[in-house]
């Protein structure tokens, strides 16, 4: 075209465009999905808005908060329309021409290994999945604020943007024209698309139209012929009382129809979803099935993979609204990844059905960002603005109890599981009913795998729900046999008159299996729990006791087993030996030198005193990480 601009893509989007189109990646159709999912994200945006400013989605069928989908089988044309924000120039070269998340490349990377493109919307580039099926896209936006363009792309490393003086206006909104390749042509069939439709966008908060040929019958006139015979027969209807008494029997059944029945091919835009709200419906009602779908288009996560738990309640009282909380399967590969900078809350929020946001950190604390899910308040102001709304009261108590059901819902995973017993109070009845519940057999070794770190991270944040995170550890220990086990566990078993909860903290459980501090522990038969992450170091600068049992590192000062008489007959029979000792090693060495009961076969080790960092935490402070 005569008036294009021309655009090079940034060069990641080049190579994650070269690696699409050469890509031999088998599910072509999650381009639907993607391209269906930013048109609801379109449509989201200008809702949000029209919420302040009324005048701003317009009158007719602009106003429409809807997507169309409609086909051109001879052009082989498919195209996806919204009636959402659409983009103006500067939008559509930087949202389609740059990658603004980070971790992009992180992603290049591992499809050039893998090719699983599936997670695509993930990270914020899933509109290049158009490139599977099309070689030419155009893209037609008309934002309020400028006037309509077209984005082109053959995806040879540019693209062209002119401003929009041939096609029909849009009024507002976005067009997508995928030019499908030859081997495409799958798409360009109406059950196809119904059936992507269905399998992947079930959830999408807005109608979904399909512009679907149907074959009706229609009454069309006869032919030529029957229709002089017609007129001839009206014309003999002048002179009717004649014509009676002159009327044959054969003439009345050669009488013809006046029309004649035919199939004909019409077109109508056809509702593909019954835009429900999945979280407004009673939680009975829900299938689990319905769940995992749901679960899937909200997380943009579609591995075939359930989510490991999830969480569907009302809460009642000064603040109303109705939540859906899930566990995903697994943890992105960034959770932890700038954890102290990122607000990356993953909880939609919505107000009386309206989508406001999906980037609100005060919904859940950081240690909870792996959690998906979605909020719907009644109670919060639909007309103010995100900054307004960001510092809403209500905000606090559905924060507090999200926490709640989150820690609870954790809680049950391990409950349910037969391979976990920690739960002390556990009922005869539940273990037996989950004992024949093949599915959720080792489900909380699967979570603290994957989300363990969380746990401890709460921990070390949320003082106020400490103990019931508390509850959700699991360690390995000297008498775990290589499982993991808990802190309630961990009581039940201890011995009578021991009064500390013992613990060690190394690089790894082989290294402090090895541990001179253990070694009397062991003896009398003491069990200890081995640290062996690097923040479990700093967790227990937290947690400091557990059910009115204090927590004691073995390998610091102030270990005490039980009362042996001869401690103190020991301790004035070697006060010349650990006087001389200490005056022999200089003062800035050691703090003290003392007889030891910990130990058995080892001579002598050195332990840190109560308050200072243990030998592991300096060696942790010396590589700064966490
Ligand atoms: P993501 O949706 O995760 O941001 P995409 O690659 O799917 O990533 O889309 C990139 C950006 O392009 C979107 O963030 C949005 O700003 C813009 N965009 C895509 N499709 C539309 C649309 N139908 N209407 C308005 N903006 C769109
Ligand atoms: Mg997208």
């Amino acid at each position: 075209r005569n008036n294009a601009e021309k655009f090079e893509f940034q060069a990641e989007v080049s190579r994650l465009m070269d690696i699409i189109i050469n890509s031999l990646y088998s599910n072509k159709d999650i381009f639907l999905r993607e391209l269906i999912s930013n048109a609801s994200d379109a449509l989201d945006k200008i809702r949000f808005l029209s919420l302040t400013d009324k005048e701003i989605l317009g009158e007719g069928d602009a106003a429409k908060l809807e997507i169309q989908i409609k086909l051109d089988k001879e052009k082989k044309i498919l195209s996806i329309r919204d009636r959402g924000i659409g983009m103006t120039k500067e939008d559509l070269i930087k949202n389609l021409g740059t990658i603004a998340k980070s971790g992009t490349s992180a992603f290049v990377e591992k499809m050039q290994t893998s090719g699983d493109l599936n997670l695509i919307g993930q990270f914020g580039v899933g509109f290049y999945s158009v490139y599977l099926v099309a070689d030419y896209v155009e893209v037609i936006s008309k934002h309020n604020d400028d006037k309509q363009y077209v984005w082109e792309s053959t995806a040879d490393g540019a693209f062209a943007i002119s401003e929009d003086t041939w096609n029909e206006p849009l009024g507002r909104g976005t067009e997508i024209r995928l030019h499908l390749r030859e081997e495409a042509g799958e798409y360009l069939e109406e059950s196809k698309l119904k059936d992507l439709v269905k399998r992947y966008s079930e959830f999408i908060n807005f109608p979904i139209y399909l512009w679907a040929s149907k074959e009706v019958d229609v009454e069309i006139p006869a032919d030529e012929d029957d229709s002089s015979d017609e007129e001839e027969s009206s014309e003999t209807k002048s002179s009717e009382e004649e014509e009676d008494a002159e009327k044959t029997e054969d003439e009345v059944i050669e009488k013809k129809p006046k029309t004649k029945k035919v199939k004909e091919t019409t077109y109508e835009w056809e509702l593909l979803n019954d835009v429900k709200a999945i979280w407004l419906r009673n939680p009975k009602d829900v299938t689990e099935e319905e769940y995992t779908k749901f679960y899937h288009s909200l997380a943009k996560d579609f591995s075939d993979e359930k989510p490991l738990a999830w969480s569907h309640f009302t809460a009642e009282g000064d603040v109303e609204f109705k939540a859906v909380l899930f566990v995903p399967p697994k943890a992105p590969h960034d959770l932890y990844e700038s954890y102290y900078n990122a607000n990356k809350s993953n909880l939609k929020l919505y107000v009386r059905r309206v989508f406001i946001s999906d980037e609100f950190d005060e919904l859940l604390p950081k240690y909870l960002n792996f959690l998906k899910g979605l909020v719907d308040s009644d109670t919060l102001p639909l007309n103010v603005s995100r900054e307004m709304l960001q510092q809403h009261n209500s905000l606090k108590t559905i924060k507090k109890k999200l926490i709640r059901k989150a820690l609870d819902m954790i809680r049950k995973l391990a409950e349910e599981d037969p391979d976990e017993f920690s739960n002390k109070d556990k009922k005869e009845s539940d273990v037996e009913k989950s004992i024949d519940n093949d599915e959720k057999k080792g489900q909380y070794t699967k979570f603290w795998n994957e989300f363990g770190k969380s746990i401890k991270l709460g921990i070390i944040e949320d003082a106020t729900n400490r103990n019931r995170l508390a509850k959700l550890l699991r360690f390995e220990s000297t008498k775990s046999d290589g499982k993991l086990t808990s802190l309630d566990q961990y009581i039940s078993r201890m011995k009578s008159g021991q009064k500390d909860i013992f613990y060690i903290t190394g690089t790894s459980k082989e290294q402090l299996e090895k541990s001179p501090f253990l070694e009397r522990l062991k003896k009398k038969n003491y069990e200890v729990i081995f640290f062996t992450d690097p923040v479990d170091e700093y967790l227990m600068q937290y947690l400091m006791d557990y059910e009115d049992k204090k927590f004691q590192n073995v390998s610091k000062e102030g270990l005490k087993l039980g009362k042996d008489s001869k401690d103190k007959e020991f301790k004035e029979s070697f006060k010349e030996l650990t006087k001389w000792w200490k005056s022999a090693l200089a003062s800035d060495n050691v703090d003290d030198v003392k007889v030891s009961n910990r130990l058995d076969d080892t001579p002598c080790v050195v332990v840190t005193s109560k308050y200072g960092w243990s030998a592991n935490m300096e060696k942790i402070m010396q590589s700064q990480t966490l």
